[in-house]
């Protein structure tokens, strides 16, 4: 009936659900186990007609133009720049932490020697990871390297992952380096923008093909199973592609024991005022139990006269209590990982994509490459 099943309506499973329709002209089954699609990229318009993002805020970027230029096939875009501040110390200062801040959030007296120091040993625009300035031998760009530490990543990090930053992969950290400019922008990635009309219609599009036929509220267990090494789907075995982007340790009924996730509480209020804050995110290292607010009016204008925050509470992922937001890349999960990758490799018609199936901390733009090249490698 289906050469190819795709568990999952994400980024991922849409994007290969696309390819398989259009350019072999296949028919697909998609399996999603949420009543929508669109994954963690899901969003609606609320109450008062903002569009908010059900799992968190999702802001485009990307320096891939083969990436941006198929996603263009299938929304207009509404050019987007992210801007993120601190609150610390009392002080909003701008993120990731960059020449700006330090002058906003220490004396001239200090700012301005470091900043000089700073130059005089590294390029402007460089971009350097936290734990690659804790390493400094100089004196004044190891008090530094300790400031930016304990006021911009220790607290958060503890919050969001419940580890130390060292106690997780450096990638992490990473991808909020120390700025050596005065560019306030969060992402510097050449194309940076949000669909016009949100996400979730983009993936409608992107799933819109009469090969396509997607099952909501349908989890892979009901119809797929995996027993003595073969794969079957309902009861008989399954000779076609299945392409899953679920998790790994789910597929395998946890064989190898769990992979453990972050999950946040996403907690939405409506506020009876035009604007909360004076940026898309204000994030909160040091105070509260949330990581950060995110005020959606600033990703999508609207007219309206109330706005919509969102606060992030993160929290262990717990099966069916709430959502698997982010692997955690730490050596021993790792390990693990690569037992089930093992596992999976045992099947020559499985594939394994996207952030839950390769237990990998991908963006968006990340996840349609990975995609387009899995098709064109795997199946073309
Ligand atoms: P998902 O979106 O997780 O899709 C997987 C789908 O499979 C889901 O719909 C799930 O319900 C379904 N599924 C799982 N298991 C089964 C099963 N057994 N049976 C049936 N269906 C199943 N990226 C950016 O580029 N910019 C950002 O600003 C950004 N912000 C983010 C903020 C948060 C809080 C989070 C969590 C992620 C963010 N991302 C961001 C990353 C982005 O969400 C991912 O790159 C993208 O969603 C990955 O797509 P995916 O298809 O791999 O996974
Ligand atoms: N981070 C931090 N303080 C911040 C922002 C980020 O410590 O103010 C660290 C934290 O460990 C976080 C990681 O950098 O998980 C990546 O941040 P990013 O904003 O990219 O997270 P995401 O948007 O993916 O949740």
């Amino acid at each position: 009936m289906f050469n190819y099943i795709i568990v999952g309506a994400g980024l991922a499973g849409a994007v290969m659900a696309e390819r398989i329709a259009n350019i072999l002209d296949e028919k697909v089954l998609v399996i999603e186990r949420r009543n929508h699609i669109g994954g963690n990229c899901y969003d609606e318009i609320d109450k008062t007609g903002i569009i908010i993002h059900k799992y968190g805020p999702h802001i485009f970027h990307t320096n891939y133009r083969d990436v941006f230029k198929y996603l263009s096939k299938f929304t207009e875009w509404r050019e987007y720049q992210h801007y993120v501040l601190g609150f610390i110390d009392g002080k909003l200062a701008p993120l990731p932490f960059n020449l700006n801040t330090l002058h906003k959030l220490l004396p001239e007296s200090l700012a301005k020697p470091l900043e000089k120091k700073l130059l005089k040993k590294y390029n402007y625009g460089e971009r350097i990871p936290i734990l690659k300035l804790l390493e400094e031998d100089d004196r004044d760009l190891k008090f530094l390297a300790n400031y930016i530490y304990e006021k911009v990543f220790l607290n958060y990090t503890i919050k969001q992952w419940a580890l130390k930053p060292d106690e997780i992969d450096g990638k992490v950290t990473e991808r909020v380096p120390i700025l050596l400019s005065r560019d306030n922008r969060y992402f510097q990635d050449h194309y940076q923008a949000v669909p016009q009309e949100g996400y979730t219609k983009m993936i409608q599009k992107i799933l819109d093909h009469e090969n396509i036929k997607i099952m909501l509220n349908t989890s892979h267990q009901e119809i797929l199973k995996i027993k003595n090494n073969k794969i079957l789907f309902m009861d008989r075995e399954y000779k076609g592609k299945l392409i899953f982007t679920g998790k790994i340790d789910e597929l395998f009924n946890y064989r190898y024991g769990r992979l453990p996730y972050r999950s946040l509480n996403f907690k939405f209020e409506t506020l009876d005022q035009k604007w909360y804050q004076p940026a898309a995110t204000i994030n909160y290292p040091n105070d509260y139990d949330f990581t950060r607010i995110t005020e959606f009016k600033h990703i999508h204008p609207t007219s309206t006269k109330k706005t919509t925050i969102l606060k992030e509470y993160p929290q262990e992922h717990i099966e069916g209590k709430n959502e698997p937001c982010y692997p955690i890349p730490t050596k021993e999960n790792q390990k693990t990982y690569k037992k089930y990758e093992k596992l999976a490799g045992k099947h020559e018609n499985l594939i394994l994509l996207g952030r839950l199936a390769e237990y990998h901390y991908y963006n968006m733009d990340e996840i349609v490459k990975k995609a387009l090249t899995t098709f064109k490698k795997e199946i073309k």
